[in-house]
């Protein structure tokens, strides 16, 4: 009677599938993960922006201290020079104006002085701050890395998963003619993982449109393989 044997294999089908379902929603689940690391580096990095940027304001303060130290050595070296000549004038007001000029230079020279002094006051606060944005970045760091590796832990609990579930599968498949068993996976792969769908309150279980009343019968019969008019998964009944 090929009737049972096509009711026993239709048997196999519906638990092959219960295994391909999970099968599949664990692939779906693992494809996500490779994205899920990419955000948390992200956002990670993301949090290390303020810190780079802390680090840009240092350098440029730095760089802006050099300058006014070069001017401060030759605001010295003018007042050097200008003391040196001092005394080969030969007029008290020639006298008089280089010494004003020599007041004036050094005048210049404490403007520059203080300049510099608010630059390692700044350098300071900034200092400060990188330190305390390192800290900050270590405790995220941590958290990402633990993030990070739970992504991972579970791709590989997916692995092993999938693998158990591919054994169990291997055990059912010669129970299934292989042209069923052909055609069945080609609709598997076809349909998000659903090749055969139960008819419930007379409505495919896979796509959800009416099953008519003489295919729900022709799958009652079991001669042979009825399939949903819409979606074209493979249907059965639950008994
Ligand atoms: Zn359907």
């Amino acid at each position: 009677m090929p009737s049972i044997d096509l009711k026993s294999e239709i048997a196999s089908l519906v638990s092959l599938q219960e295994l391909d379902s999970q099968i599949y929603a664990l692939g779906i689940e693992k494809a996500s993960k490779p994205q899920e690391i990419k955000t948390l580096e992200a956002a990670f990095e993301l949090k290390k922006q303020g810190l780079a940027a802390l680090e840009k304001q240092s350098l440029d303060l730095q760089k802006q201290r050099k300058e006014k130290e070069l001017e401060l050595a030759a605001n010295a070296e003018g007042i050097k020079k200008l003391s040196g000549q001092l005394f080969s004038l030969k007029t008290n007001k020639e006298f008089q104006a280089m010494q004003q000029q020599i007041a004036d230079a050094k005048a210049d020279g404490s403007v520059i002085e203080e300049a510099i002094l608010v630059f390692f006051e700044e350098a300071d606060k900034i200092k400060a701050q990188i330190d305390s944005e390192n800290l900050k970045i270590k405790e995220e760091e941590k958290i990402f890395l633990q993030q990070k590796k739970a992504v991972e832990s579970r791709s590989e609990e997916i692995n092993g998963k999938i693998s158990q579930l591919d054994a169990q599968r291997k055990q059912i498949i010669p129970a299934i003619d292989p042209k069923l068993l052909q055609e069945y996976e080609r609709i598997l792969h076809s349909r998000d993982g659903l090749a055969i769908a139960a008819v419930k309150d007379n409505s495919c279980g896979g796509c959800h449109m009416l099953v008519p009343p003489q295919v729900i019968n022709l799958i009652k019969m079991y001669e042979r393989i009825i399939t949903c008019e819409v979606c074209n998964r493979i249907l059965f009944i639950k008994e």
